[in-house]
């Protein structure tokens, strides 16, 4: 993608049953690190008590030592990965978050975002609340804890009731995991095996490093229970496979692993068809197709197949340019875009050149790379996008810049263009988006092209903008 700074919130693992789980945790999370790079954590629980070990950075940063995990003992454990947008990345957020309330410990990580939180939080606080974190997820727990609930699943199941928006959960007590979906899918929770141990993911490439077998994805709305007994399926929301859903079309096209399975389809298939469809839907004639790597490699594949030109790597990925590069100097600040990515001037030199890449946001890097390949020598390039303009901001937990910095937002297609300085310029329609996914139109959510949300948005307020609030 354009490195625009667009960036999905979480990713969580859960591991039940395992005498070795909170390493299993720790290796899911590492499969999941393009999940959320800010912050790390894992609880364990020995059936017991529950242990937690969490921090700021990768989570290389976190569990630097086998002494960090040491700690965690017991037989199940829950892990999460995240992102923030705002400078105030505080450890009181880092997750998984845990509580102690009157049905005992729980230990909660969660993906996505409650879009009624300010609401919510508004109203606990009147009645007395005090939260320990800005995170929505909180909100959750002190939903869950209204002392006339039987037990923390009832507890549970009412907080449901209120919440709204996306959410992907899994909870740890001293004696169950949970995993939760939002009753519209937004966002994706495998269920996996190994040996006799449950697993619960955001993606099947976690499942994949801990050699766990895919057994099924969570279905949207589904509360599912793991314990000592088994496994436990709940649906408080009514079990409605021919409802609306809203399966995030953007974790096919940018997010997710291309080696995972997410919406019961192969990440890197569905992106290979995207840049199938642009190359029907925006032919143009040229000598080489070049994609922006990495997320842009299997479009351009797709691209190249149908149009018959032939690919190639004209830009060279820079893999140890870690998220934490200072930029000391305007020297610095000015290159930068190099650093990250390389023009190879042999395959790009008097070339008609076609660039694919998977989205363009606020349009600045594009930009930049555009001037960096005409440098090299390219003699015509040709933006091909494969996915539609970005328009509107995503409430649902992905990071976009607000409208005003949108530029297709701002800009029409030839507008675009010219900012761009490219000949030429296609974004893939939402429709060929939507028969590259290959699930039908009523299952996805496409809220940030169309501005169609799937749910009511009233506050226009996510847990990130309650951060910045609160911390000020
Ligand atoms: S608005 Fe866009 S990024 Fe957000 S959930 Fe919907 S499709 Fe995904």
């Amino acid at each position: 993608m354009s490195g625009e700074g667009i960036k999905e919130n979480c990713g969580v693992f859960g591991v039940w049953n395992h005498p070795d789980a909170a390493r299993l945790v720790y290796l899911g999370l590492y499969a999941l690190q393009h999940r959320g790079e800010e912050s790390a954590g894992i609880v364990s629980t020995d059936g017991e008590k529950l242990f937690i070990h969490k921090g700021l950075g990768l989570v290389s940063d976190v569990f630097k030592t086998d002494e960090d995990l040491k700690p965690l003992v017991g037989r199940a454990a829950i892990g999460h990965v995240r992102y923030s947008t705002t400078g105030s990345t505080l450890l009181k957020n880092a997750q998984p978050l845990l509580f102690d309330y009157s049905h005992g410990k729980v230990a909660i990580g969660h993906n996505g975002n409650i879009t009624n939180a300010k609401r919510l939080r508004d109203e606990l606080e009147a009645y007395g609340a005090i939260f320990q974190t800005t995170t929505d997820s909180e909100i959750i727990i002190h939903l869950m804890a209204k002392p006339s609930y039987r037990n923390r699943l009832e507890g549970l199941t009412q907080a449901l009731e209120r919440v709204e928006g996306a959410y992907t959960l899994v909870l740890l007590t001293e004696s169950e995991m949970i995993g939760v979906r939002d009753p519209l899918g937004f966002r994706p929770l495998v269920l996996g095996r190994v040996g006799k141990s449950h697993v619960l993911a955001s993606e099947t490439c976690a499942l994949d490093l801990i050699e766990a077998e895919f057994v099924r994805e969570i279905e949207p709305g589904e509360v599912v229970v793991i314990n000592d007994k088994g496994i436990e399926s709940r649906y408080p929301f009514g079990r409605s496979q021919e409802g609306p859903q809203a399966f995030c079309l953007f974790e096919h096209i940018y997010f997710s692993r291309p080696d995972s399975r997410v919406f019961g389809k192969t990440v890197l298939i569905v992106r290979e068809r995207l840049g199938e469809e642009l190359a029907r839907e925006h032919p143009v004639e040229a000598d080489v197709v070049i994609p922006i790597p990495d997320s842009g490699n299997s479009a351009a594949l797709g691209f190249s197949r149908v149009s018959g030109i032939p690919v190639q790597d004209g830009v060279i990925r820079n893999h140890y340019v870690g998220r934490t590069f200072i930029q000391p100097s305007q020297l610095v600040r000015d290159l930068k875009v190099k650093i990250k990515l390389n023009p190879v001037r042999e395959v790009l030199e008097g070339r008609r050149v076609v660039v694919v890449d998977d989205s363009i946001v606020r349009g600045t890097t594009c930009k930049q790379r555009i001037q960096s390949l005409r440098k090299a020598g390219a003699k015509e390039i040709h933006m091909r996008v494969s996915c539609p303009p970005h328009k509107n901001p995503c409430y649902y937990g992905i990071d976009f810049p607000d409208r005003a910095q949108l530029l297709a937002a701002n800009k029409n297609l030839d507008e675009i263009r010219k900012f761009l300085d490219a000949d030429s310029i296609g974004y893939l329609s939402i429709e060929g988006a939507l028969r590259a996914a290959g699930h039908p139109p009523s299952k996805y959510c496409t809220a940030c092209w169309t501005g169609k949300y799937p749910t009511t948005i009233r506050e226009g307020v996510d847990k990130f903008s309650m951060e910045i609030l609160r911390t000020l």
